[in-house]
């Protein structure tokens, strides 16, 4: 494909020749659509193809590039037949190489004895001699160059590499189109090279400079549209009108004689942070950091009676069922006392319970509204709701946590997380919250004890359980699956239940699974919160958030299975009171990454430790995928390996919007299209 004059970047990519309706399927399942698509399609890495080698001191089994001359070339096989081999032999001034094309008789024109040859491929040796099967060659004459940075682009089945670089090279022309659409001061300040330079070099590179110049400009845009897109949508929220003052002269006295604890240091810093935001007549925008167990159910409760008290309704949403309930079971004990009316809902609520429920939201006799996603549904309506609370928020996307938001005219705002997000992206997935962070534990905690298992000291394991449970306490077993599987080799919960209830008859055993039936599930959960089971054999199910202080060991089954992060969830489900606990990992396989994630589990307990690990094990794209937060896509830019951009643009995005909150000037018009289109129906943009 040669570069094409007549493309246009609005086109079809059918425009370009050589891409009719089959390539164009592909190419749309990686969501290009347009010419313009194509050329936004970044290289992932580069080949570096500049420098040779000779043949003597190239290594084997690596691709390389070799300078020679053809010496001889042959066509052996069946001479009727079609599958007939190409063998070429190639040498330069230190050793000979064999070309083998397979089925290239076709081929066989291109190679004249004394011509000069540049080869790229990886040598073999075969029989002491060395071999190169189907190389990328050029020779003089010959249009496309083997030499040179050579683009890697990602791909998805039945796409090649050599058909998405004749693909660039096509529109390579149509790139000069692309104007310039950054504000000039932008542009200058930054000193961004132009954006159709950037196109250019991105996808045909000479040297690293240009390429790391256009990165750099095309990273800061992919940012800026990111941040400004975020940025509006937060003074969206709250142009809608100023949020305004709650609790002013409440005293959280009388609260703090119902809670069963003094608050340890962090929640007292947190509380009075949350203080000041509901007081100010600015809208509270805040997240709390706090690692599991650290509290921050407690520090909600307070937001929530200072909101109640000053007149106004609270809304709290966690991401499951057990953990809505659980919360609202907490927030009833310390709550109804002081008459204050707390409700569950969620999505089992039945019916007539669901409407008397919503009927009292709307007439404000509910002062506290707990649940799961079933508080965002359209029919639910406050009387006048001014605090909304996320648990766990990292189980939540943007357009959630605005949905809810939504149901109050600019209600103060406060989500928990127990993930500890580093600081710089949490600046992007939170915009411009203002975080609290509880590093503190309640006091007389003991660490919890981390021990290393094989499934081969099963029996002792769960001896050990035993005694345990003989002094009053009672354990977790968490397995990754609910059945037997025949594909995957490791012990499912049923199959662990099973066991355990034959060979200790005499211990109460309970099983939970997220296939049960709600009320099975909450039968279960509610015996071992009360004592009433010892062991509770599940699957992750109790990762988020549930509270048995009693429990003191956790047996986490085939851990490999698990996410660091998850790892670190459950074991914070052990050590929430006096007692000494201890988490046993039972690992089923000797691999590298489940050797690391062992030594970090047995090395801390600290939750923002363990999370740059993951980050390290996972990257980003896993943890910060879209479906989890609802962060769009993102092209070229890695959150990680840039997070020295990130604070540079996000000022850039605050000033700009400060300037221009609605995007309305002429300079902010591409601007504008372009945060459409990343964010796209994710979330609800009034543009
Ligand atoms: P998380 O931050 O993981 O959500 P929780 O809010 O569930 O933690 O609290 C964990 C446990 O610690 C609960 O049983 C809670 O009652 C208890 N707790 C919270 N704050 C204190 C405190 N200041 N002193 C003693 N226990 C506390
Ligand atoms: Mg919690």
């Amino acid at each position: 494909m040669r570069s094409d004059n007549n493309i246009k970047l609005s086109d079809n990519v059918t425009a370009i020749s050589g891409v009719g309706p089959k390539k164009a399927e592909l190419l749309k399942k990686m969501n290009i659509h347009t010419v313009e698509d194509l050329l936004y399609l970044f290289p992932r890495k580069y080949e570096d193809r500049r420098h040779a080698v000779t043949i003597i001191e190239a290594p084997f089994n690596q691709d390389v590039l070799l300078e020679t001359r053809v010496v001889t070339k042959q066509i052996s096989g069946n001479p009727y037949g079609k599958k007939r081999l190409l063998r070429v032999l190639a040498e330069d001034n230190t050793g000979s190489v064999e070309l083998l094309f397979f089925n290239g008789k076709y081929l066989a024109d291109y190679f004249k004895p004394g011509q000069a040859l540049t080869l790229f491929g990886n040598i073999t040796l075969n029989n002491g001699r060395r071999q190169m099967v189907h190389p990328e060659f050029h020779t003089t004459g010959d249009k496309d160059d083997v030499r040179g940075l050579f683009p890697v682009y990602p791909l998805t089945d039945g796409l090649y590499q050599g058909q998405m670089r004749s693909m660039q090279l096509a529109v390579r022309e149509t790139a000069k189109e692309i104007k310039e659409w950054l504000p000039e001061y932008i542009v200058k300040e930054n000193n961004l090279c132009s954006p159709a330079y950037a196109i250019e070099n991105i996808h045909f590179p000479q040297a690293e400079r240009p390429v790391l110049e256009s990165r750099y400009r095309l990273i800061f845009e992919e940012l800026l549209t990111l941040q400004s897109g975020l940025f509006y949508i937060k003074r969206g929220r709250e142009s809608s009108g100023q949020g305004v003052s709650v609790g002013k002269g409440v005293s959280l006295k009388p609260f703090l004689e119902v809670l069963p604890f003094n608050l340890t240091e962090g929640q007292e810093r947190t509380i009075k942070q949350i203080e000041c935001d509901l007081e100010s007549s600015r809208a509270m925008n805040r997240l709390i950091q706090g690692d599991v167990g650290s509290g921050k159910t407690a520090v909600a409760e307070l937001a929530m009676y200072k909101t109640v008290r000053g007149g106004f309704q609270a809304a709290m949403m966690a991401p499951t069922e057990l953990l809505a309930k659980q919360h609202a079971a907490t927030l009833k004990k310390h709550f109804e006392p002081l008459g204050i009316n707390v409700r569950l809902l969620s999505g089992n609520t039945k019916a007539r319970e669901r409407s008397e429920i919503l009927e009292d939201l709307e007439t404000g006799d509910v002062n506290i509204l707990v649940g799961t996603h079933a508080v965002i549904r359209p029919d639910v309506r406050f009387a006048n709701l001014g605090l909304v609370i996320t648990d766990e928020q990292h189980r939540f996307g943007v357009n959630q946590r605005t949905l809810l938001a939504q149901k109050g005219e600019n209600p103060n705002i406060l989500v928990m997380t127990a993930t500890p997000i580093p600081r710089t992206l949490a600046v992007i997935l939170y915009g411009d919250l203002d975080i609290s962070v509880i590093d503190t534990l309640p006091a007389g905690r003991k660490p919890v004890r981390t021990f290393l298992r094989y499934g081969d000291s099963r029996k002792k394991i769960y001896d050990f359980v035993e005694n345990q449970i003989k002094e009053g306490r009672q354990a977790y077993v968490v397995a990754p699956l609910i059945e037997e599987s025949e594909a995957i080799d490791c012990k499912s919960a049923g199959e662990i239940y099973e066991e355990l209830c034959k060979s200790y008859p005499n211990l109460r055993i309970g099983l939970v699974h997220g296939a049960m039936k709600q009320q099975e599930k909450d039968f279960v959960m509610e015996a071992f919160a009360s004592g009433g089971i010892d062991i509770l054999v599940s699957t992750v199910v109790i990762e988020v958030g549930i509270d048995v202080g009693n429990a003191t060991v956790m047996v986490i089954e085939n851990c490999e299975r698990f996410g660091l992060a998850q790892l670190h969830q459950l074991r914070g489900r052990v050590g929430r009171s006096g007692h000494q606990s201890y988490c046993i990992l039972v690992c089923g396989s000797d691999s590298e990454t489940a050797k690391k994630r062992n030594k970090i589990m047995c090395s801390t307990e600290d939750g923002f430790v363990i999370a740059e690990e993951d980050l390290k094990l996972r990257g980003p794209g896993e943890i910060f995928g879209t479906r989890q937060h609802g962060l769009p896509e993102l092209n070229i830019t890695d959150l990680v390996k840039n997070a020295d951009m990130l604070e540079k643009v996000k000022n850039v995005a605050r000033d700009l919007i400060d300037r221009d909150s609605q995007l309305e000037l002429p300079e902010h018009t591409e601007l504008k299209k372009r945060v459409k289109k990343m964010f796209g129906e994710k979330i609800e943009l009034r543009l």
